[in-house]
């Protein structure tokens, strides 16, 4: 297996559960719910991403031949005393993650969440799972740590995720063009259903990567 790795940094989580804890970012590149290109934006299935995911151009990205070559890479930016922590994200980090790469990242004891859209089943031994449902894709990661969903989203009912088996719910409000009416909205749909938590992306307010 080849890894495509479109960045990696090192970083402090902005949102979820695990705000403000320093970690490494990987960003794996390639979706299966959106090409990343903007003229396919309008045909996706998911279509409101804020994310760059396409290519291996980042700070940080590149291809990666082994699980023993990117778990280097991944632990040549950690410089805590502590365990690592790495958060992979995307794009859709399950079409890349694998058992091997799992394996060689627990032999360095390296920590590991992932963020993903919930549509493909991870492999075993991932420490934290944050589902982020899309309302237009089949949801096939039911249990994990977190579902936090990015709000308001046509179609999608929160309560509906509730009798799922995460720790953790979190509402997000969607960034763009309409972010201070969704922050609005989120804030009343969090105020009334104490189960949610309001996760902010702090990184975009702190404007740290
Ligand atoms: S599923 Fe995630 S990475 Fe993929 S297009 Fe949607 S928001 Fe972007």
């Amino acid at each position: 297996m080849t890894y495509s790795v479109k960045e990696t940094y090192l970083t402090i989580q902005g949102e979820g559960a695990y705000t403000g804890r320093v970690a490494v970012f990987c960003r794996f590149a390639g979706c299966n719910l959106w090409s990343g290109l903007e003229e396919d934006r309008s045909t996706a299935v998911c279509q409101f991403c804020d994310t760059e995911f396409v290519g291996i151009d980042g700070s940080g990205g590149g291809k990666f031949d082994s699980p023993e070559n990117l778990t280097n890479h991944i632990l040549s930016f950690w410089n805590g005393t502590d365990a690592p922590f790495v958060v992979f994200t995307g794009g859709e980090p399950l079409l890349q993650i694998d058992d091997k790469l799992v394996e060689a990242l627990k032999k360095e004891h390296v920590e590991m969440a992932i963020e993903t859209n919930g549509t493909l089943i991870p492999p075993d031994g991932i420490d934290w799972i944050c589902v982020s449902p899309k309302q237009e894709a089949e949801l096939l990661v039911t249990k994990g740590d977190e579902l936090k969903i990015v709000y308001p989203q046509d179609g999608l009912d929160p309560s509906n995720f509730l009798d799922l088996d995460f720790d953790v719910f979190s509402l997000q409000p969607m960034d763009g063009p309409e972010y201070n009416n969704n922050l609005q909205e989120t804030l009343v749909y969090c105020r009334t259903h104490p189960e949610w938590r309001l996760s902010l992306q702090t990184h975009k307010y702190l404007q740290i990567p």
